[in-house]
């Protein structure tokens, strides 16, 4: 969803890298960006200068922060890049923020082309190795009794989930058998700056932004963007998630960082403000939680009732499955809050309404 952003600004203008080339950002950081074959068409990666230690002595080079997809075409750009941008170094590590496959998708090639570690959350990196055995370790069919529960019986939503689970493996072939691991806090020496670890849910199970003080930089992945919003989404795998509380705590996080903090998003352009973007999200997400909360107390709703509501245009299938995760992380936080109850009716679809005696508190309510 496109919002008003009068309150960002973009200290770099309209400029952006050309498809295989890079555009400095900072001293020793480079921005690339990478075309995607999706509705949403690119990504931002990110080359920091390092050096690393080696029984030779220091060794001068790179690291690349995230990877783009498996596919020819981003391959061809990175040999670009290679050859063009790296100044003779050879890449020294891969750092990947989560584990979407715009992100880890050619992190495998990458470590092999240069003999590099990856470094990653493990609970990221354990799900990008189920995901690259596409259904059978993301857990197959359970998707459309998930859809169904929620009053979603379109067979083309379930075949266009399935379809995305089984395209896993597609765009993300393999993953290195051996990482490092990143954990919130860490702090990482790259070159002469130091990068703290930021952990961040909801959106992906341990999402790891960057933040280097010195340099007043944030890689915030796909946690803060500038121009849509995150998506945070309830799936199959965990039903009961409270996907959005988690994501809403996760971005509160990062105010603790400087007001004249450059974010460098995974998509849309690098930007100084923030503290008013994510002031920005929380509200677009109360104003949904809000007219939840309205239209629940009319009548009793389940996820695929909200969905026109939340999203005011026509969805095809896949955007269908996102907008019913969606909508789904915005009900379970206010029944998880005990703002409303969650009810099975006959036809074994979950409805949402305010909650009354008797009712049963959530799972994971205190
Ligand atoms: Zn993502």
């Amino acid at each position: 969803m496109k919002e008003p952003e009068p309150l960002l600004h973009y200290p770099l203008g309209e400029r952006l890298p050309p498809p295989g080339g890079a555009m400095d950002v900072a001293p020793g950081v480079k921005w690339l960006r990478m075309p995607l074959p999706f509705e949403l068409d690119h990504i931002n990666l990110w080359l920091l200068r390092d050096r690393s230690d080696t029984p030779q002595g220091p060794q001068e080079g790179w690291t690349v922060v995230d990877c783009g997809i498996h596919a020819d075409s981003t391959i061809g750009f990175w040999e670009k890049i290679f050859v063009e941008e790296l100044e003779g170094l050879p890449v020294l590590r891969v750092i990947v923020t989560h584990m979407h496959p715009d992100h880890v998708g050619l992190a495998d090639w990458l470590c092999r082309r240069w003999q590099a570690r990856l470094w990653m959350s493990a609970t990221d990196y354990n799900m990008t190795r189920l995901g690259t055995l596409g259904a059978a370790g993301f857990g197959g069919g359970g998707a459309g009794a998930f859809f169904a529960s929620h009053g979603l019986n379109d067979p083309a939503v379930t075949a266009c989930m399935q379809e995305r689970i089984r395209d896993f493996p597609n765009l993300v072939p393999a993953v290195p058998t051996q990482y490092v691991r990143l954990l919130d806090g860490d702090r990482l020496t790259v070159g002469e700056h130091r990068w703290h670890c930021i952990a961040g849910h909801g959106h992906s199970p341990e999402h790891m932004a960057l933040h280097s003080p010195g340099l007043g930089l944030l890689i915030s992945g796909d946690m803060v963007l500038p121009r849509i919003s995150t998506n945070v989404s309830v799936y199959d795998q965990e039903p009961e998630a409270n996907a959005l509380q988690l994501f809403l705590d996760s971005i509160d996080r990062l105010r603790a960082l400087p007001a004249d903090t450059l974010t460098l998003p995974s998509h849309g352009k690098p930007f100084l403000g923030l503290h008013a973007r994510i002031h920005q999200l929380h509200r677009h997400h109360q104003q949904r939680l809000d007219h939840l909360l309205q239209t629940c107390a009319e009548q009793a709703r389940c996820a695929a009732d909200v969905m026109p509501a939340l999203f005011q245009r026509t969805l095809d299938a896949q955007q269908t499955t996102f907008a019913l995760g969606e909508a789904v992380a915005h009900l379970n936080l206010l029944w998880h809050a005990g703002r409303l109850a969650r009810r099975r009716d006959a036809d074994g679809v979950l409805r949402f309404a305010p909650p009354c005696d008797g009712d049963q508190p959530s799972v994971l309510a205190a």
